[in-house]
């Protein structure tokens, strides 16, 4: 199979939205009337961001994910990506299983895939993804003022205990692996949530190298600074209805939902007044929101116990060139 049969028999559909697809030079795509073109890359690579043994689909699922994510973000709605696919070899049933989980996806959030580039080399996979949002009203990192409340979305720590396991620092019952390796293979972007709180919130990101990590980028673009409760951070814990965990002590829970990394849940501030609406937002969308502490003038990131004394633990959030 040659590269443009690769292409045609597993990345070419017509297209229902973009002006043009592939196939072309480039492909085509019109904003709406009003609207601003958000854009955001991700690139995966094997034995870094997956391992070889990860299946096929799950593999397609979450390289769009984790750029949908971005998009979820900003409050953007998706409309497009491309696929920069490097690939050792063509194997049919491989790409098969890959496109599966990326349509699947795709089609979920009626996402187009408009194009990309296939070359043989290591396994690497960049996509791309555009979106629209109202002029003016994309989500962005540095709306956080003093008095903000600051939110989670959904369920912390889980991907990063499943990667533990595969680590051999951990050891996880069934039926808890299950749940862990589907949040680390299959992460769920929180596109409709991100929408929702346009308008509602005053700053937002999503997760992907720990929420201590990543909230940081939040205050150093706000210049503020936060004050963050670790029992409400514990509520989030993703293993929690998973049953009886022996291995996994305090720490190692903290460690998991302070500085877990590949979560894909939104982190997000919006003041007080607006809580209702966060509310609103949240049951709109079908996802769940977890308060966990607010915004201050004073720069730094405080993580106080229930009765307000700080946290001993430190944590080490995730940095490829650290
Ligand atoms: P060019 O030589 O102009 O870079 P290519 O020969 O690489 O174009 O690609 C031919 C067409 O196939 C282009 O329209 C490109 O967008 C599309 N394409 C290439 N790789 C992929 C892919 N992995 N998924 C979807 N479309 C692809
Ligand atoms: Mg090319």
């Amino acid at each position: 199979m040659g590269e443009f049969d690769l292409i045609a028999r597993h990345f070419r559909r017509p297209v229902k939205h973009a002006v043009l697809g592939g196939g072309d030079d480039c492909a085509l795509i019109a904003p709406g009337a009003g609207m601003q073109l958000a854009v955001s890359s991700d690139m995966l690579v094997e034995g870094r961001h997956f391992l070889s043994t990860v299946d096929p689909a799950r593999l397609g699922h979450k390289a769009l994910a984790v750029n949908l994510s971005d998009l979820a973000a900003c409050g953007a709605r998706p409309v497009a990506f491309t696929l920069a696919l490097s690939l050792p070899r063509a194997e049919d049933a491989w790409l098969e299983r890959f496109a599966q989980g990326l349509y699947a996806l795709a089609d979920a959030h009626g996402c187009e895939l408009i194009g990309g580039d296939t070359t043989q080399g290591p396994l690497n996979l960049c996509i791309t993804v555009f979106g629209e949002v109202p002029a003016g009203q994309a989500l962005l990192r540095s709306g956080a003022r003093a008095g903000d409340d600051v939110y989670v979305s959904g369920t912390l720590g889980a991907a990063r205990a499943a990667l533990e396991v595969f680590r051999g620092t951990l050891s996880l019952p069934e039926p808890a692996l299950a749940i862990a390796r589907e949040r680390m293979e299959q992460p769920t972007p929180r596109v409709a949530l991100g929408q929702a709180l346009r308008g509602v919130a005053s700053a937002a990101l999503d997760l992907s190298d720990g929420l201590l990590g990543d909230l940081g980028h939040v205050l150093a673009a706000s210049r503020v600074g936060a004050r963050i409760e670790a029992e409400r951070v514990l509520g989030c814990f993703g293993l929690r209805g998973a049953g009886p965990l022996p291995a996994l002590g305090d720490s190692q829970r903290l460690e998991c939902v302070m500085a877990g990394g590949d979560d894909y849940e939104l982190a997000f501030t919006a003041p007080p007044q607006a809580r209702a609406a966060v509310e609103a937002a949240a049951r709109a969308a079908s996802t769940p929101v977890q308060r966990i502490g607010c915004i201050e003038a004073e720069p730094g990131l405080r993580v106080v116990q229930a009765d307000g004394t700080p946290l001993a633990q430190r944590f080490q959030s995730f940095d490829h060139f650290a």
